[in-house]
């Protein structure tokens, strides 16, 4: 059936996508293409009035909504069948103000445009005489969007120096239910503002803008990738353990990936990648540790721009690709020997070389020192995350790899606490409001009652009325 879209055409001023239109399927289709969710139609807004008129006209026409950024939720809830997309894409403005050292951007913008604006454009010398531009609190893949990635957490490679995404939100312009548009933050609205930080993408509106704090980071860094054959990965999973065990150098931001390089058919290989964050004659000593491994197979570690390090692992992202992503925080002991074993004979049966396993969401330093309900991101005291990603091109793979991710992290359970990161979402979780916000939930309900009452704004995971 044709929705009748006359009058919302009248005021609209970005584009109107249905099923009718020749574009349809590319402005549907998510990272995960295993998502074939049919919206009725996609509310391309081109600023927040438009993003008001498509609540009005979803609620008026009786139709479900879904919110989508940057296309990449994991289980494909940013679409919804037969029901009304607000999608926000396309608001990608970014205004710096380098006297408070902040930054108010569209909720499109992914964060390495926003980095050339606030680190590469932008220069300061330090005390130290050195230069300097200011880092957003940014993740890898160039084209999530960065309210998608803070709303929901954020965690990068500057997380355990500087704190997760949400956690340099100071300001949010937010659309209700009602299409009333809200200035959020500490000192007005102050419970929505909680809610945002970690549930914001849970059901209480649409963002349309946000401000961060930056921080000052020198323009030349030491960072890389270093790779060793899976043969020794026991060994360096061991030293990455003790890289942070105990350690109180929060400057150090590696992480660990299980990878086949290259795709799909070369060598199965561990990696470390990331950064020294701070001066690069620090650097040498916190380094160490991974030096002593010995001879990699390749490494590109080295003095560097963040700004070139964070592009490079961008441009390592395969496009186009099914997905299945299951993964949790390991328990206080579950990052250890009896772990690694079972994750490494599950790697070594990966039935796609597009597939990985990440330990990339470092907890611990400054995400570790905000506490647990001083925001509604919930999961503070955890030090490691494992993401196991299946990626596969044909529907003929599907099942192998489903089953080879659901195997995996069933023989990994007892490893782990239960929780899982809210930005890596799945639809097998039962008890998803737990796993997501655990003992934050009932007050996220409250605020859920004061701003969305009709429940406008309800996807399969949004946060219930109480
Ligand atoms: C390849 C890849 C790499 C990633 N890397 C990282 C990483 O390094 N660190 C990390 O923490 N996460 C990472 N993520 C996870 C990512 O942060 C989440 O999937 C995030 O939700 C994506 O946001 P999006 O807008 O791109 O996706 P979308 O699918 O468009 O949106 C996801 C959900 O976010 C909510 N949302 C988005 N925009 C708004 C808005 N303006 N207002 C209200 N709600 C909104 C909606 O609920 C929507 O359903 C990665 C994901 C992928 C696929």
């Amino acid at each position: 059936m044709r929705l009748d879209l006359a009058g919302l055409r009248d005021t609209f001023h970005g584009t109107l996508v249905t099923p009718y239109d020749p574009g349809y399927e590319a402005a549907r289709v998510l990272f995960n293409t295993r998502v074939r969710t049919r919206p009725a139609l996609i509310a391309q807004c081109a600023d927040t009035a438009d993003v008001a008129a498509a609540i009005g006209f979803a609620r008026a026409a009786g139709l479900p909504l879904a919110v989508r950024g940057g296309g990449h939720h994991a289980a494909g809830l940013s679409l919804v069948e037969g029901g009304v997309v607000v999608d926000v894409g396309g608001l990608r403005s970014i205004s710096l103000d380098a006297q408070a050292r902040t930054v108010t951007v569209g909720p499109g913008v992914g964060w390495r445009d926003i980095d050339k604006v606030t680190y590469v454009a932008h220069s300061f010398t330090g005390d130290d005489g050195l230069e300097y531009g200011l880092a957003g609190p940014g993740g890898e893949c160039p084209t999530v969007s960065n309210a998608g990635y803070s709303l929901g957490g954020g965690y990068g490679p500057l997380g355990r120096t500087y704190g997760l995404g949400c956690d340099h939100i100071v300001a949010a312009e937010v659309v209700d239910a009602d299409g009333t548009v809200l200035t959020v933050s500490q000192d007005e609205h102050p419970d929505l503002f909680w809610a945002l930080r970690g549930a914001g993408g849970a059901g209480f509106g649409v963002v349309t803008s946000l401000t961060y704090r930056l921080n000052p980071l020198p323009k030349t860094v030491v960072g890389g990738v270093i790779a060793w054959p899976v043969a020794r990965a026991e060994e360096v999973f061991r030293a990455y353990r003790d890289l942070y065990d105990g350690r109180t150098d929060e400057r150090l931001a590696f992480c660990l990936l299980l990878t086949t390089e290259p795709y799909p058919d070369g060598e199965q290989v561990v990696v470390m990648y990331g950064l020294y964050v701070g001066p690069p004659g620090e650097a040498a000593e916190a380094l160490k540790p991974i030096e002593a491994l010995g001879e990699p197979l390749f490494s590109s570690i080295g003095e560097t721009s963040y700004f070139d390090l964070m592009q490079g692992m961008g441009e390592e992202i395969v496009y186009g690709l099914q997905s299945k992503w299951l993964g949790g925080y390991f328990t206080p002991d579950g990052f250890d020997e009896p772990a690694f074993a079972t994750i490494l004979d599950s790697f070594r049966r990966m039935p796609s070389g597009y597939s990985m396993v990440r330990f990339d969401l470092l907890g611990g330093g400054a995400i570790g020192r905000v506490a647990p309900d001083a925001t509604a991101f919930v999961h503070r005291a955890p030090l490691h995350y494992i993401s196991v990603i299946a990626q596969w091109q044909g529907d003929e793979e599907t099942d192998r790899n489903v089953a080879w991710v659901d195997d995996f992290v069933e023989r990994l359970a007892p490893h782990l606490t239960g929780e899982v990161y809210q930005n890596y979402a799945s639809r097998d979780l039962t008890d998803w409001a737990g796993a997501y916000y655990g003992a934050n939930y009932p007050r996220l309900q409250q605020v859920k009652q004061r701003y969305d009452p009709q429940d406008v704004f309800h996807t399969p995971q949004s946060v219930r009325l109480p």
